[in-house]
């Protein structure tokens, strides 16, 4: 395709700027010019319904937010060591969340530090090193983070303390995927201590977002968690994808489970765009790490970060998202299990507004149709983007506000691109 001129004109200066670190969507790229609820605003007259991202979760320039940004940047800001109270009024909203064995928050900036935190309490709780993750799973990019990222290599393989288990997929385990995995996590286990590596915890993405989404039978972590424990490891729940309400049946993924994590790690939807992410633990976790150990971090904690997270909490509760999410989640999972009987579709997967769409043929998984519909759905005005270890499962993770008219645009826009 032709750019337009002012596309043309800022891809060549981003090339310029970023170098080889440039990731741009679309062979048409996309210049945003302004947002508000479910739609960016693009320099083509267009607005695009927004399928894609999930930071902005209660709405892009939700007004709530963009108040209590303002209103904050205006009186003061300032890091955490000085005493101010909208940390507090945040701090005991969101624990009041968790079970509460789990009365201990620390703020970060992004999920990376936040699963880069996880994994030193894991390590100094346990006395061990070894962790075992899923296949594709991407838990961010520090140096220690990105070892137990593997869909974050291009090539060669995590070193020998990170093993990987296949993703909780039927097409893998049959029927019972909860025993499935459960021995897998186990054997894992067994062969790093056969290599003398001792096993610190298991760390997964609870909805299995970049595996390509396994949701189902809510319950199945819970063996892989016995497992985990019965073997002296922690469970680092990472709620960085299906967190802040997004699988409709509450705010966290890990309680769709019916588990209980040692850790959790959050990051993205909390801020609504606004960097802030945390780390959520047990006191005696927390205490044993800062016995060895500071831990600072500069921007954290702020009054303008907290100050736009409690935005969110308040914005989720009085805009009822938590229920949006469950009932638009259902009315488009059904419609696209209507679409995978006449589509080469192989499952539909996922909990309120976290889906997973995979397609695949006789000759086995189909990216290509998955990169087609991502192209086709973009020329109707619509964004969206896919995961899995082979690049085959359409992503559908909207901000939490979107309508059954707006899921409905979606589902009949992929009708007509896949009939
Ligand atoms: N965990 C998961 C599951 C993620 O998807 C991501 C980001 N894609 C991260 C952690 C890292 O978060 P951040 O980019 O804020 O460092």
């Amino acid at each position: 395709a032709s750019l337009a001129p002012d596309v043309a004109a800022l891809v060549e200066r981003r090339k310029k700027s970023f170098g080889a670190g440039s990731v741009l969507f679309y062979d048409e790229p996309l210049k945003i010019v302004r947002a508000e609820g479910a739609y960016l605003h693009a320099s083509d007259g267009r607005a695009y319904l927004d399928f894609y991202n999930n930071v902005p979760t209660v709405g892009h320039c939700h007004p709530k937010v963009v108040e209590a940004v303002r209103r904050q940047v205006g009186e003061f800001n300032i890091h955490s060591r000085y005493l101010f109270d909208v940390a507090h009024d945040y701090a005991e909203k969101l624990l009041a969340t968790f079970p509460a064995s789990l009365s201990n928050l620390v703020l970060t900036c992004t999920g990376s530090e936040s699963n880069d935190l996880a994994l030193r309490l894991a390590k100094r709780m346990s006395g061990g090193t070894g962790f075992v993750v899923t296949k594709t799973a991407y838990h961010g990019n520090t140096a220690t983070v990105t070892e137990v990222s593997p869909s974050s290599y291009k090539h060669g393989e995590p070193p020998s303390h990170v093993r990987t288990v296949p993703p909780p997929d039927p097409a893998v385990f049959g029927n019972n995927v909860a025993q499935g995995f459960a021995d897998a996590v186990a054997a894992a286990i067994t062969g790093m201590e056969a290599d003398g590596i001792k096993f610190a915890g298991l760390l997964v993405d609870t909805i299995f977002s970049s595996d390509g989404v396994y949701a189902d039978p809510p319950g199945f972590l819970k063996a892989a968690i016995e497992v985990t424990h019965a073997a002296g490891g922690l469970f680092i729940a990472d709620e960085v994808q299906p967190g802040f309400g997004r699988t409709g049946t509450g705010m966290w993924g890990f309680a769709r489970h019916g588990i209980e994590p040692d850790i959790v790690t959050m990051g993205k939807p909390m801020g609504n765009g606004y960097p802030i992410a945390g780390v959520v633990t047990r006191p005696e976790i927390l205490s044993a790490f800062c016995g060895d150990f500071g831990y600072f971090n500069t921007f954290a904690a702020s009054p303008l970060a907290t100050a736009a997270a409690l935005a969110v909490l308040e914005a989720i509760e009085e805009d009822g998202l938590i229920a949006n999410a469950a009932h638009v989640g259902r009315h488009l999972m059904a419609r696209l299990k209507r679409l995978q009987a006449k589509a080469p579709i192989t499952a539909v997967r996922g909990a309120g507004l976290y889906l997973g769409v995979e397609f695949g043929t006789e000759d086995g998984p189909a990216p290509a149709i998955a990169k087609g519909l991502i192209n086709g759905l973009r020329y109707r005005g619509i964004l969206i983007g896919a995961a899995g270890q082979y690049g085959n499962v359409l992503k559908i993770r909207p901000p939490l506000c979107i309508t059954v008219a707006h899921a409905d645009m979606l589902a009949d826009a992929m009708e007509e691109l896949l009939g």
